[in-house]
């Protein structure tokens, strides 16, 4: 059933059941958020989506709040926004100021929100620096719980994207802080490290190790690409500076995995510019110079060569064995990394031109 209401004097029409906060958005009308994320359920905590509703006595989370017919929605009346710049203020009295050198700036949605809210800092409030940074030893999640807002994106991307539940809330009132299991370490806590938490913490609580410190969201060019490690084909984004990878970010408008990565997606990049890395076919020497194929001296050393002198070997001994011993003698292993339509070539390969049906995938381990 259609609910009929006004936002902003605008009137719109909604199904039953529909949020403020999504209605809102339906019609391209702005309503500033910050612990509520698409994909999470909402939880209308962080007070930064209040609207005025005509008839309330209070100021209303749109998150959360449904529509109802004839609802009158103000999104950003005086005491709305008031309440806002009171809410930002309030984080920020107990956040440290140091966009400066945050790994966050640039990227970070308390940041552009206190901007936008023209928030002073408050004087008054500031405890300090109340937690270790770098808290805990994960090797990719990097952990400064000063700069966490208390919103439960971490929590809420763990339970119910990643389904590992290592992150929840301990303690109570002024000392109420993120912990994973029951107050011990990420690992601990069955943590898979796919950085879930990371890409939905929409301050520098939780950020790349990684990528910390080697460049922030206005030094960096995203390249979107598929992730070369399976076949499920995530889409995700590279994030290059002086052309190299530094960092890899999720893309919300993936098609295939939209903000989720594993740990492969998200912090496997580093082979891209190791120095052990082949970026040029080898051969044994004797298979260029000629000799024999004894594994004693030079001869078994590997040297570079060109793609077609390698493939031009690679097909000689093919047909030479299967020629000798058979084509059934000849197996072919295909891999997740190479693309369908790379497998379905091999799949001709080894059927039709070398003639067997040894042919298997690396996925069906
Ligand atoms: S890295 Fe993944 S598994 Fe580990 S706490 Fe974050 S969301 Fe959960
Ligand atoms: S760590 Fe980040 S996502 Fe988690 S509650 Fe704090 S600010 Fe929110």
């Amino acid at each position: 059933m259609a609910v009929n209401l006004t936002i902003d004097g605008k009137p719109v029409e909604v199904p039953e059941g529909t949020t403020i906060l999504k209605a809102a958005r339906m019609h391209g009308i702005t309503v500033p958020t910050l612990c509520y994320h698409k994909d999470l359920t909402p939880t209308g905590n962080c007070r930064i989506c209040v609207v005025e509703v005509t008839g309330q006595r209070f100021l209303q989370a749109a998150c959360v709040t449904p529509v109802w017919e004839g609802m009158e929605v103000k999104t950003h009346s005086e005491r709305a926004v008031g309440s806002r710049r009171k809410t930002l203020e309030l984080m920020l009295a107990n956040h440290p100021q140091d966009c400066l050198t945050c790994d966050a700036s640039g990227s970070c949605e308390l940041q552009d929100l206190a901007y936008e809210y023209e928030v002073e800092v408050p004087q008054w409030g500031y405890k300090g620096t109340r937690y270790v940074t770098d808290s805990d030893p994960n090797p990719f999640v990097r952990v400064d719980f000063n700069k966490c807002i208390l919103c439960r994106r971490c929590v809420l991307a763990c339970e119910e994207i990643q389904a590992r539940n290592v992150w929840g809330i301990g303690y109570r009132g002024f000392e109420e802080v993120i912990v994973a299991g029951a107050d011990t370490t990420m690992l601990d806590a069955r943590c898979e490290s796919c950085g879930q938490c990371v890409a939905y913490c929409p301050t520098g609580a939780l950020t790349n190790k990684m990528s910390y410190g080697l460049g922030r969201a206005h030094q960096v060019t995203k390249v979107t690409t598929t992730c070369t490690y399976c076949g499920v084909g995530c889409q995700l984004d590279l994030e290059v500076k002086d052309n190299r990878i530094i960092g890899v970010s999720s893309n919300p408008d993936a098609p295939v995995n939209g903000m989720a990565l594993c740990v492969k997606g998200r912090y496997g990049y580093d082979f891209v510019h190791h120095p052990d890395r082949l970026t040029r076919p080898q051969v044994r020497r004797y298979l260029l110079e000629g000799g024999s194929k004894s594994r004693q001296g030079s001869s078994w050393d590997w040297v570079e060569t060109d793609w077609d002198t390698a493939l031009d070997i690679t097909a000689r001994k093919l047909v030479a064995t299967r020629d000798t011993d058979g084509p059934d003698s000849i197996g072919v292993l295909t891999s997740a990394k190479c693309l369908n339509e790379e497998n379905y070539l091999m799949n001709k390969v080894a059927r039709q031109v070398i003639g067997t049906n040894n042919i298997d995938h690396c996925a069906r381990l």
